[in-house]
């Protein structure tokens, strides 16, 4: 217990990187999470919806802050061409160009990165247990890739007909190979046995 509790100390300290009072490089800290999760969501999780779910804000908090991106020029709207009725939240090439010059994470990201990939991914795998663990407490938002989801399906081509094609099956559509390290807040654990319906349900209800 006393090495937990030194652990979170430190992961305390490391989060005033992200967490701070006033603006940066113009922006607050939530409005920072949520440009940052949308220039990394699939197309199934750059939603208004996804979004306020992912950083834990009202509907109406999380439209403040998509047109706060917009006035800035860091996003745009674009038609979903899954569902005509809904929007697709687009960060723009300046909006990736502040996150990569100004993002306040990207000092932990380099440090993080100069542990080596080993050490990296024990980390990560580290803290997708704690989440793990923190989502069947709480019924949080988190979201992960595609690659360990339950939901992916692979599919071997016949021989001579280019690589492994992937599919959703909770939103039944394709995914392609970059779309994989994406992340999606409907993303469930592959060990999880959470029931296709019962998920489908959820994410009806949520958007
Ligand atoms: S496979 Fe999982 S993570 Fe990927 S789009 Fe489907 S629900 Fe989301």
């Amino acid at each position: 217990m006393p090495m937990a509790r030194e652990a979170i100390e430190l992961l305390v300290q490391a989060a005033r990187a992200w967490h701070f009072e006033g603006n940066r490089h113009g922006l607050r800290d939530r409005e920072w999470m949520a440009l940052r999760f949308l220039s990394r969501a699939n197309r199934f999780s750059r939603t208004p919806s996804a979004l306020a779910g992912f950083i834990g804000a009202t509907r109406a908090t999380a439209s403040q802050i998509v047109k706060t991106l917009e006035a800035k020029s860091y996003l745009i709207r674009k038609p979903s061409h899954e569902d005509k009725r809904s929007v697709v939240l687009c960060v723009t090439a300046q909006g990736e160009k502040c996150l990569a010059q100004h993002d306040p994470i990207n000092h932990v990201l380099n440090a993080v990165s100069a542990l080596g990939a080993e050490e990296c991914a024990r980390l990560r795998d580290s803290f997708r247990e704690v989440l793990n663990h923190l989502d069947a407490t709480h019924q949080r938002v988190n979201a992960s890739i595609c690659r360990d989801c339950m939901f992916l399906a692979q599919r071997s081509p016949a021989k001579g007909r280019g690589g492994v094609e992937y599919t959703c099956r909770l939103y039944r559509a394709p995914i392609s190979p970059e779309e994989i390290e994406l992340l999606c807040t409907s993303f469930e654990q592959a060990s999880d046995r959470l029931r296709i319906d019962e998920h489908r349900e959820r994410v009806r209800v949520a958007s």
